[in-house]
């Protein structure tokens, strides 16, 4: 399949809060009338349903097979998308099409019901964010093209992970599109620190928690001209759906007890999440929409404790966060909180009662399931761990049984939060964590010899004796043995 889709949608911005509509050709990142938190949608997207839903899935498994690079990784998806960019827009750097790996068989018996990782840390920048960038850096290519832009500053805040994918995407590109970085010192791991660094981008660290650098962020994109990178730029939200679309076509578009389980954090993702099953239900891609429970630790849990309460007297407050393990998800006023109540409505409304649910988990919890699903071969982060953690907090409270399956997203690649590994493996955390180590789940490198018994030894003895203590650790018989 060599050609390019020809659709070409109407995006327009919608606010989350009025509900008026505002053109999508060029950057807005909150409503002009009301300052509400937007989304974008494809003003034609009813003209897509002259194409039914079972041939929407030809379409979509045909590319699959695709050697074009400009419709590969999320934009197999193309119209559902981002169907205003042109073929040299596109810009794939290997993003999405991650893998979904069943449970080891242990651990499926150990925990009573089949489920799955979905491995978003084998994305390039090694977390879910690259689906997002992948979008939004080609929407912003389209736009230098057609204004001959001489330069473009992008700025993001982060936990990490945004600024690690906004630095590669921005590198790649190169002149005119630069990227700036803002982090809270001290709060991201040395990897997601090195990411941007690696880059090239210009890192500035700011005192505080990620919820200031995005104040910060906000009052730059509002007073000067830079491209806001963050989850509020809606081109972002359109990448990330992607996941939702490959979820549905892993499971051959049939999503009957199929449960999904999301961290939250700004909440960015699990809205492009809903967004995305949404938009295969409107097409009859899917016939049924599948549960998605929203997991968040007991440290920064806003969206848990707004759905906590009865639904007639529901209000949301922000609320200051604990240090949290599950660090990419530790927002205390998540910025897309506005799109998840609108669209939990209509998932709700469409997916019966119970369709949407936010469970909360303890910071043990998180990374416990961490540590259990890495012992049995699996790659999760500690939001993967907050995934499963809910996926038990859920069976345990009845809210799922035997017969769903589960698919959680292990938004990040282990190695990116390998120090709260560590922490947990030299019983080093702080207290405020909460968290006591379970001995079978830790883990240390053993020192066979000292370098001076090395010495001691000599070449010669070297190696046969270090290989005979670990003979005898391991108590292994002789190869000669009767
Ligand atoms: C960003 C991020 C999250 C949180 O996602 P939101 O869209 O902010 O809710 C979770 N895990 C990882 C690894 C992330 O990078
Ligand atoms: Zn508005």
């Amino acid at each position: 399949m060599r050609t390019f889709p020809s659709y070409r949608g109407d995006l327009r911005y919608v606010c989350t809060q009025c509900r008026g509509h505002f053109p999508g050709d060029d950057l807005l990142y909150v409503c002009p009338a009301c300052s509400g938190v937007l989304l974008l949608e494809d003003a034609s997207f009813e003209t897509l349903k002259a194409r039914d839903g079972a041939g929407w899935q030809a379409l979509f498994d045909a590319r699959a097979a695709s050697c074009n690079p400009a419709l590969a990784g999320i934009f197999r998806f193309y119209e559902l998308i981002a169907p205003v960019l042109e073929e040299e827009d596109i810009l794939c750097l290997g993003e999405g099409n991650t893998p979904i790996i069943p449970a080891a068989p242990a651990l499926r018996e150990k925990l009573g019901l089949e489920f799955a990782f979905k491995n978003e840390g084998q994305n390039p920048s090694a977390s879910f964010k690259d689906r997002g960038m992948a979008c939004v850096f080609s929407y912003l290519k389209s736009l230098v093209r057609k204004h001959g832009w001489t330069s473009l500053l992008t700025v993001c805040a982060s936990t990490g992970d945004t600024s690690a994918s906004a630095a590669m995407y921005a590198s790649y590109l190169g002149d005119p599109v630069t990227s700036i970085v803002l982090l809270p010192h001290g709060k991201v791991t040395p990897q997601q620190l090195s990411q941007p660094l690696g880059s090239g981008a210009r890192v500035l660290e700011i005192p505080g928690v990620f919820d200031d650098c995005m104040k910060v962020v906000e009052f730059l994109s509002e007073n000067y001209r830079v491209a806001l990178l963050n989850s509020k730029n809606s081109w972002r939200i359109l990448g990330q759906e992607s996941y939702a679309f490959e979820v549905a076509q892993w499971r051959r578009w049939d999503l009957r007890e199929v449960c999904v389980f999301v961290p939250i954090g700004n909440a960015g993702n699990i809205t492009a999440v809903m967004q995305g099953f949404l938009k295969l239900h409107a097409l009859n891609i899917i016939a049924d929409l599948p549960r998605i429970f929203g997991v968040q630790s007991h440290h920064a849990d806003p969206v848990y404790r707004y759905y906590a309460a009865p639904a007639q007297n529901r209000a949301y407050a922000a609320v200051a966060v604990q240090p949290s393990v599950a660090q990419a998800a530790m927002i205390g006023n998540p910025v897309s909180f506005p799109r998840v109540r609108m669209l939990a409505e209509r998932y709700q409304y469409l997916g019966g009662p119970g369709s949407f649910q936010v469970i909360q988990v303890t910071e043990q919890a998180i990374i416990d399931g961490m540590l259990e699903a890495n012992r049995h071969g699996h790659i999760a982060c500690p939001q993967g761990g907050e995934c499963l953690a809910g996926m038990q907090s859920a069976l345990r409270h009845g809210l799922i049984s035997s017969r769903n399956f589960c698919i959680l997203d292990a938004t990040a690649h282990a190695l990116k939060f390998a120090d709260f590994q560590n922490l947990y493996f030299t019983a080093a955390f702080s207290p405020d964590f909460g968290i006591t180590p379970k001995p079978e789940l830790v883990n240390a490198p053993e020192l066979v010899l000292s370098p001076q018994e090395r010495q001691d030894l000599g070449e010669d003895l070297f190696i046969r004796e270090t290989a005979a203590r670990i003979a005898g650790r391991l108590e292994l018989s002789p190869r000669n043995a009767a």
